[in-house]
């Protein structure tokens, strides 16, 4: 990126009316690394307009499966050519591990490519209805897309928004968090190179309550697709619900990670961290609950405790790190109020609890790994997403209570089961309210399977074939094979 990041409106890079600009900083230093244009609503008005106008009156729509097919090939064939660079970008936007962000950059590659292969394959229907009628359902482009995603993993969840509403014929207006912008920069730079039509995908910059709001609320988009906050999901289906566009939604979580007596701590307890501070903690569907049963309680926590307080806390751009800063101040702020609310809740801080503030550490938003023991069901920090590096732990008697706790909160994003007995993994699995569950690992997920939320955890799936069916409005056609009089009108006779 050269100068100021700009906006991709209508194929032109161009800047906000207004000429207000936003610095964009390292969440590991704290120093400044790019200045971005600030979108604001008149500029988020124009872009949806063009998009409007793309969809409306060119022939992006009418463009054969093959056509975008080979598009979004070749865009990820322009992201796997520029993954390094698109890693390092992350990790100095989002602090995360540049391990972490190199496996997202790779995803995102893969979403491109099974996108790509998906929509060319057959997804129409006939139906054998009364003759002489032929029935039949075909699949066509929702239309103008509104696109807004969080600052947790910006080149993923654009590919996990874009690969699918683009491969479909759809027109988009997205919008990455206010605070990562800068890979989702680079991936329109690409989307350029590759030579999508102009006006097909549109980049706004700008922040949620301005630009992402109006994308839920213009009555000239079809859809909103919006990832993130259940609060801000809430005012985006309000929104949306002017012009009864469609929702899709993925939201927060709160997932539990059970781990019964029969699991063994010392492979176990490194599955329960990764499942809690990958990311920092700053994933939806982060094991941020973590329910172990009493038998084991004391042999488990002692080595989840003891291998917590050795993870390397650092800058991600460090080989040695394992675990980043938060994304900004702010949202550092917000954690840690959440440790002191558990503390004054009465439960105890059993690993961290506090910022890192020594040498390097002071400039950036750094919080140690955190452990909260001794909670009740009703304590906030049991039941509110913390989004941080803090595992809730909460004990359990048997499968039944286990399953009753699992499912005590208003989300119902992910959760995982560790047992060695297979029925019990299947009975857990079927039984705790969630969309995706794990058993006997944490967090794998993969292009080629679905991915939402029960409960307040969202709407809709992204990904898989479910993915593809968000941006396709499914349509009836019968077809007469006999033309002949109808003979339905008598008349009323001379
Ligand atoms: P957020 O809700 O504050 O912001 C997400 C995006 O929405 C940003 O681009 C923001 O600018 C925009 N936005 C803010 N207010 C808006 C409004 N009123 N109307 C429209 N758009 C608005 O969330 P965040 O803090 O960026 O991300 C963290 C949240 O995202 C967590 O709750 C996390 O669980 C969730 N998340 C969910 C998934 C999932 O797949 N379920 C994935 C990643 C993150």
């Amino acid at each position: 990126m050269q100068g100021i990041g700009k906006m991709y409106i209508g194929g032109e890079w161009v800047e906000a009316a207004s000429g207000k600009t936003r610095d964009i900083t390292n969440p590991a230093t704290g120093e400044r690394i790019a200045v971005v244009t600030e979108g604001g609503l008149e500029d988020v008005q124009r872009a949806i307009r063009l998009a409007r106008y793309t969809f409306d009156e060119t022939n992006w729509r009418d463009t054969s499966s093959r056509e975008r097919a080979r598009l979004l090939f070749a865009l990820a064939d322009q992201i796997e050519a520029h993954a390094d660079e698109l890693a390092r970008l992350e990790t100095l936007n989002n602090g995360k591990p540049l391990g972490e962000a190199e496996s997202d950059v790779s995803s995102a590659v893969s979403c491109f490519r099974y996108y790509a292969g998906l929509i060319t394959k057959p997804h129409g229907q006939t139906y054998e209805v009364p003759y002489p009628i032929q029935a039949m359902v075909v699949r066509e482009p929702v239309g103008v897309c509104g696109q807004i995603v969080p600052w947790n993993f910006p080149l993923m969840m654009a590919a996990w928004k874009l690969a699918p509403c683009l491969g479909a014929g759809n027109v988009t207006v997205f919008k990455p968090s206010e605070m990562t912008p800068l890979t989702a920069i680079r991936l329109f730079e690409l989307i350029e190179k590759v030579g999508f039509p102009k006006g097909v995908a549109n980049l706004v910059l700008g922040d949620g309550k301005t630009v992402g709001a109006e994308l839920a609320a213009s009555g000239m988009v079809d859809k909103v697709a919006f990832t993130g906050g259940t609060e801000t999901g809430r005012s985006v289906m309000r929104a949306a619900a002017g012009n009864i566009k469609k929702v899709s939604l993925e939201l927060g979580g709160k997932s539990p990670n059970i781990v019964f007596a029969d699991a063994d701590p010392s492979v176990v307890a490194e599955y329960v961290m990764y499942g809690i501070y990958i990311g920092s903690g700053q994933v939806c569907s982060s094991g941020s609950r973590l329910l172990i049963q009493d038998e084991i309680y004391d042999a488990f926590m002692k080595e989840l405790v003891e291998r917590t307080n050795l993870i390397r806390v650092g800058n991600g751009m460090d080989a040695e790190t394992e675990m980043g800063p938060l994304v900004s101040q702010a949202h550092m702020e917000k954690v840690l109020s959440y440790i002191e609310i558990g503390r004054q809740e009465g439960a105890t801080v059993a690993a961290g609890g506090s910022r890192l503030t020594v040498g390097e550490y002071a400039k950036g938003n750094f919080v140690e790994p955190t452990i909260l023991t001794d909670t009740t069901p009703d304590m906030r920090v049991v039941q509110e997403e913390i989004f941080g590096p803090v595992l809730v732990v909460q004990r359990f008697k048997d499968e039944e209570e286990a399953i009753r706790l699992a499912n005590g909160t208003v989300y119902g994003l992910a959760g995982a089961v560790f047992t060695n007995d297979a029925s019990r993994s299947m009975r857990v699995a079927r039984k705790v309210r969630s969309g995706i569950m794990w058993v006997n690992t944490y967090h794998p997920t993969y292009n080629e399977a679905p991915w939402g939320g029960f409960k307040q955890s969202g709407l809709g799936r992204e990904l898989g074939t479910f993915g593809l069916d968000e941006y396709t409005e499914v349509k009836q056609i019968n077809v007469n094979m006999e033309l002949k009089p109808l003979g339905f009108y008598k008349g009323k006779g001379e």
